[in-house]
């Protein structure tokens, strides 16, 4: 059995902090016990990133000048870039190396549950693939692009308790401020409807979508850097007390480095507590996805009286452990025999200039390394 002894276990759901002993147990089960002394040290559960697109986050963004109106412009402007020639690059490598690569960015930063808006993938299903993915779920991509399965032919098709998908009004402009009563009039806002971004979203449709039960994922850094803007904080506010939002980081085309940098944004440009921040990329986001709970957690150490505010400013070098199904994902060195405990091959490894052990199985896909695409991440 994997004890940690003494060790703040904090529930970001109801605000409790408890100092007890935690026992893990894990799939494999230890070859040997294994236990470690946590004073001083808080255990939450992992993150849930209720917004990315796992392949592109190795793809170079866009250069951009300027805002655009709506992701649509976006979009279009994308085009000249394709003949770019660290996107073709990019665009060249497997896309299960690029979906793996997509996995470690979220896994590395304590994000061990995503919601993957695009086709679903067989790599997904691989013990080893570094995130679990968000499932089942329904998607279509958004109004106006011609991209993945119809709108109205997607929902219709998808089970009433099964989260349904889409971008919806990415924009500042007229055509994203009329896209909710767009999507209403379609028959697509229920209860099962998610709605990424809402930028656009005025004080009525935000009525509308908390009557209909519905969701919304807020992904700042995207919409700053796209379109200059993101939600109003008291918009943010009626959504979040009744319980419809939810947080996430898009992919690195256009959102923040990861879901750590993600958080430090959405203070920033709300008037949430570090509590409720947690609260966004835990419980409303499982919420949100319906997704089962799970024991993943992370460690970090105690900064400060408030664990909650502890993870103001945090960067991913600074978690002192990823656990992942009870078995440790990466941790700091002094670690290592937790992995040797569970029989679990582990490399070291620098992230971000600080030493590390990561669980060997979780570096590659189907033998082609991915760790090569994370920036920040080299073998030792
Ligand atoms: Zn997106």
């Amino acid at each position: 059995m994997v004890v940690l002894r003494n060790v703040s276990v904090a529930c970001p759901a109801d605000g409790s902090v408890v100092v007890r002993d935690l026992r893990l147990a894990s799939r494999a089960g230890p070859t040997d016990g294994y236990e470690k002394q946590l004073r001083h040290h808080v255990v939450l559960p992992a993150l849930v990133n209720a917004h990315d697109h796992l392949h592109q986050n190795g793809v170079p963004p866009l250069p951009q000048l300027a805002p655009f109106r709506n992701s649509y412009e976006w979009a279009a402007a994308f085009q000249d870039h394709f003949a770019d020639a660290g996107v073709r690059a990019a665009l060249s490598t497997p896309l299960t190396a690029r979906l793996w690569q997509g996995g470690l960015k979220n896994a590395l930063s304590g994000a061990t549950t995503v919601m993957h808006h695009d086709r679903s993938h067989d790599a997904f299903d691989a013990a080893n693939f570094p995130v679990r993915v968000s499932r089942p779920c329904t998607w279509a991509h958004s109004l106006h692009l011609q991209y993945g399965p119809d709108v109205v032919a997607s929902f219709r098709a998808s089970a009433a308790e099964v989260p349904w998908f889409i971008h919806l009004a990415e924009g500042v402009d007229a055509l994203a401020a009329g896209e909710l009563q767009e999507l209403r009039q379609l028959g697509c806002l229920s209860g099962n409807t998610v709605l990424i971004h809402g930028v656009g979203l005025d004080d009525a449709d935000v009525t509308d979508i908390v009557r209909a039960g519905a969701g919304v994922v807020w992904c700042p850094s995207s919409n700053l850097s796209m379109l200059g803007r993101t939600i109003a904080p008291h918009r943010l506010r009626a959504l979040f007390d009744a319980g419809c939002l939810a947080l996430g980081t898009d992919s690195r085309l256009t959102g923040a480095r990861d879901l750590l940098a993600e958080l430090k944004v959405a203070a920033t440009h709300s008037d949430f507590s570090a509590h409720e921040l947690l609260q966004l990329v835990t419980a409303c986001a499982r919420r949100l996805l319906r997704t089962a709970h799970c024991d993943d957690c992370i460690i970090v150490r105690e900064r400060g009286a408030d664990p909650f505010h502890g993870f103001d400013g945090l960067q991913r070098a600074q978690l002192r452990a990823v656990v992942r199904g009870g078995e440790p994902f990466i941790t700091d060195p002094d670690f290592a025999d937790w992995f040797a405990a569970l029989g679990i091959s582990c490399n070291a490894v620098w992230l971000d200039g600080q030493p590390k052990l990561c669980r060997s199985d979780a570096l590659s896909a189907d033998g082609v390394p991915a760790w090569t695409a994370e920036q920040g991440l080299t073998l030792q």
